[in-house]
């Protein structure tokens, strides 16, 4: 059996005749940037994260940067980033002109240790960079708490958690922004490079609608050095489709891994673990192994295709070598980046692949 890491056509084949109309009626609209569909979008996707307003784009790199810069963050400033992220999430930082300072995360869940956030809090700590990884919500209520207690802001890093819940509130409604990325693999996924920002701040909002469009509130009047930086009409036409199916694409992702984390019982692997008030929507399903190398090796020989998140943790990247830290600095992030495995899981996986799949890991031996 052949079960590759991920498959965007089962989803794709269902949604064909939306997705082409859509398409077909930008085009005939010859409006691309800036226009009905971009709008449109961005006012349901605000209604679904629970916020009052959403500035599509061009990337979730981007959305995550433009947020920083109109909350005002920019050099001098510290921004507390997880050290088990994404590189994209210190980049943000850095391209809004701040200093990452990283935090461990907690070895259970991937994310934020808030225990660990007072230590990494000084005088220049002007917000903390909350990642909700693999599609799991961080620990928001120790985190808020913290944040409110150092008059700190707080951004949400969505771009792997589109819908996931908290305390009965989806992911985008907790901090000052929230950037998502729309990237083809992300649980909602353009056709191309994509991203927003959400937030229920007018200023805020208003501050990130002129930078993503090069600075600018009426054309060729530039209050402010912005970018160009927008959510195109056609990306746009598409993601309103695939909107209205985000959560059942969701729900079939939670069901998927509801059987792997009943059904694997393997003491070779750990499985993650979900925290109290939390439904996450499994972007990535990620385990642990010691015998890592040898167990992808064997899920590959049996036609399995697996990824690892991420092999090299942040402050080991040559691209940070700036930041000073070295190996035995952040030992949790170093010990998920040497072990974690990420499991296959898409919409349309058969429950016969997702049988086979949880017997392979089941007979795994070293
Ligand atoms: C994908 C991702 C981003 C960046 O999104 P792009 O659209 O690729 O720029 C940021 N943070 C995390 C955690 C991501 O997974």
């Amino acid at each position: 059996m052949n079960i590759p890491y991920a498959d965007f056509k089962p989803l794709e084949n269902e949604l064909r005749p939306s997705i082409n109309e859509a398409i077909q009626s930008v085009l005939q609209r010859s409006w691309y940037i800036n226009g009905p569909e971009g709008h449109r979008f961005e006012e349901k996707f605000a209604q679904y994260c629970a916020a009052k307003y959403c500035i599509g784009c061009g990337s979730g790199l981007d959305a995550l940067m433009i947020a920083l810069k109109a909350i005002g963050i920019g050099p001098g400033d510290e921004v507390i980033v997880p050290a088990n992220t994404f590189i994209a999430s210190a980049l943000a930082v850095s391209y809004a002109g701040a200093t990452p300072i990283l935090v461990e995360p907690l070895l259970e869940t991937y994310n934020l240790d808030p225990a660990k956030l007072k230590g990494a809090i000084t005088p220049k700590t002007k917000a903390i960079m909350v990642v909700h990884l693999y599609g799991q919500p961080a620990e928001m209520k120790d985190i808020t708490s913290i944040a409110q207690h150092y008059g700190i802001a707080i951004i949400e890093d969505c771009a792997q958690a589109h819908g996931a819940i908290y305390q009965g509130k989806r992911v985008g409604s907790f901090g000052d922004v929230a950037g998502f990325s729309f990237y083809p693999g992300k649980n909602l996924g353009a056709f191309g490079d994509a991203g927003a920002l959400v937030t229920s701040n007018e200023s805020f909002a208003r501050s990130a609608r002129i930078l993503h469009n090069y600075g600018a509130q009426v054309k060729y009047h530039h209050d402010m050095q912005g970018y160009n930086s927008r959510l195109d009409e056609i990306q746009a036409s598409v993601l309103s489709c695939k909107l209205a199916s985000l959560d059942n694409v969701n729900e079939k992702r939670r069901l998927i891994a509801d059987r792997m984390l009943n059904e694997i019982n393997n003491p070779l692997i750990t499985l993650p673990t979900v925290i109290e008030s939390a439904t996450p929507v499994w972007h990535i399903f990620a385990v642990r192994c010691d015998y890592r190398e040898q167990l992808k090796e064997y899920l590959s020989n049996k036609g399995i295709e697996t990824n690892m998140h991420y092999p090299v943790p942040i402050h080991l990247q040559k691209a940070y070598r700036s930041l000073g830290y070295k190996r035995g600095d952040f030992p949790i992030a170093e010990k998920i980046s040497a072990t974690e495995l990420s499991l296959p899981m898409y919409y349309g996986m058969t429950d016969e692949q997702i049988s086979f799949l949880i017997q392979a890991i089941n007979d795994f031996e070293v």
